[in-house]
C-alpha cells in the first residue's frame, strides 16, 4: 500500500494527505472483537478538510476521523476514495479502515488559530464517524468536546447508533452551539437493509436512536436516501418510511435517489446482479446516461415524496440555520470533502453528496 512506508522513521513524500511524517505512526491493528476488520492508525497532520469553493454545500469544512466504512453500503458514494490508498474500493473499503487516532488534538489545535472564524463544520460527510470502529476508538467525544468549547457549530450524519453513546455529549455541546444531528436510514426492510447495507444496524435501532435524540432536546432529522429504484419506492414504502420516521418524533425528513457514480456502479451493480438480478435492465436503463436517474424519475419521485412529507410534519421548517452562519463567514475553500449533512437540501441532484 501507498501508505506503509509511514511506519515508523520512515518520510515518504507519496504519503496519505493528512498524515504526520516522518513521525507519522502507522500500526495495523485486528481484534477478535471485529472480525475481518483491519484497523490502520494513523497521525493526522490536520483535522479539519476545508470544502472546495465550487461546491454548493452549506458548509465550508468537515471532519472525517475514519477512512473506510464497516458499514458496508454497497451504494457509498465514497467508496472510490480508498483507491487513492492503493486498496479497493469494495471489500478493503468494507474491511479496511484507517483510523486518525489523535484527531481530537489535532482538531484542538487548529480550533484556537487566530484565523478560525467558527464556522459550520460537518461530520459524516465522507465515511461515518459512529462506525463500528468508533466504539473501539472513541474518537468523537474528544471531538465533541474540542468544538464546543471552541463555540463552533458543528452537525453530524452517521447511520450509526453508537451515536447514542455520545447524546448527553451532543446535548451539553447543543447549550453552547449549534448542534444539529441527522440519521440515515434509507431501507425499512430489514431484509433488503442487511444486503444492500450490511454493517448498519435495522431502521429500528436507528429510529430508535432519533428517539433518543430528541428526547434529550435535540434536533435530529431522518436522511431518507437514497431511495432505491423499484426496490424502496413505492408510494406505500414511502408513506410507511415517513409514518415510522415521524412517530420517532424526528426533526424532518429529506430524500433523493440513488446516484451511482463511476467507481461505485460497478460494485452496486453486482450487488443487484446477485440480489435482484430481475432488476438489472430496468437499472441499466435508469443509469445508462450517467450517474442520475433520470429527470422524470426524479420528478415523479418528488411529487409523490413532498405530499407525503406534509402529511407526516416532516418538511423541514428550519432549513438555513446552518446554511445562514456558514454562509455568513465565506471562507475561500479548497480540500477534498464531498457531502453534505444537516442542511442538505430535499432536491435530488443534491443527494449524490450524501452517503
Ligand atoms: S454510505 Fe455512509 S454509512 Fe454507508 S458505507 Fe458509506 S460512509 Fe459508511
Amino acid at each position: 500500500m501507498r501508505w506503509d512506508s509511514q511506519k515508523l522513521s520512515t518520510d515518504d513524500a507519496n504519503a496519505l494527505p493528512g498524515l504526520g511524517r516522518p513521525a507519522g505512526l502507522v500500526r495495523s491493528v485486528r481484534t477478535p472483537g471485529f472480525a475481518d476488520m483491519t484497523f490502520h492508525e494513523v497521525l493526522a497532520k490536520s483535522a479539519l478538510n476545508q470544502v472546495p469553493a465550487s461546491s454548493e454545500m452549506p458548509f465550508h469544512w468537515t471532519i472525517n476521523p475514519y477512512r473506510g466504512c464497516s458499514h458496508a453500503c454497497t451504494y457509498c458514494f465514497a467508496r472510490p476514495t480508498h483507491t487513492y490508498l492503493e486498496l479497493n474500493a469494495g471489500e478493503d473499503f468494507d474491511k479496511q479502515v484507517v483510523v486518525k487516532t489523535n484527531v481530537a488534538e489535532v482538531l484542538e489545535r487548529e480550533l484556537t488559530r487566530p484565523s478560525w472564524n467558527r464556522e459550520l463544520v460537518a461530520l459524516g460527510t465522507n465515511t461515518d464517524p459512529y462506525q463500528r470502529a468508533e466504539g473501539r476508538y472513541r474518537l468523537m467525544p474528544g471531538i465533541i468536546d474540542a468544538l464546543a468549547r471552541s463555540h463552533t457549530p458543528f452537525s453530524v450524519l452517521t447511520k450509526g447508533t453508537l451515536l447514542r453513546r455520545d447524546i448527553p455529549a451532543l446535548a451539553d455541546a447543543a447549550r453552547e452551539v449549534s448542534v444539529d444531528v441527522a440519521m440515515s436510514i434509507a431501507v425499512y426492510d430489514d431484509e433488503l437493509q442487511s444486503t444492500v447495507e450490511p454493517g448498519t444496524p435495522t431502521a429500528t435501532a436507528r429510529l430508535a436512536t432519533v428517539a433518543a435524540a430528541r428526547e434529550a432536546g435535540l434536533e435530529c432529522g431522518v436522511f431518507l436516501m437514497p431511495i432505491l429504484p423499484y426496490l424502496t419506492d413505492s408510494t406505500e414504502q414511502l408513506d410507511d418510511a415517513l409514518r415510522r420516521i415521524s412517530e420517532a418524533g424526528a426533526s424532518y425528513a429529506l430524500f433523493s435517489t440513488l446516484y451511482l457514480k463511476p467507481g461505485v456502479k460497478p460494485w452496486f451493480m453486482l450487488w443487484l446482479q446477485r440480489q435482484h438480478p430481475e432488476l438489472l435492465p430496468a437499472y441499466e436503463r435508469l443509469y445508462s446516461r450517467g450517474a442520475y436517474a433520470p429527470k422524470e424519475y426524479q420528478a415523479d419521485l418528488a411529487a409523490r415524496v413532498r405530499p407525503l412529507l406534509r402529511a407526516h410534519g416532516l418538511e423541514r421548517r428550519r432549513a438555513v440555520r446552518f446554511e445562514e452562519q456558514s454562509r455568513a463567514a465565506a471562507p475561500t475553500a479548497n480540500a477534498h470533502s464531498r457531502g453534505v449533512a444537516a442542511g442538505a437540501s430535499s432536491s435530488p441532484d443534491a443527494a449524490p453528496m450524501l452517503f
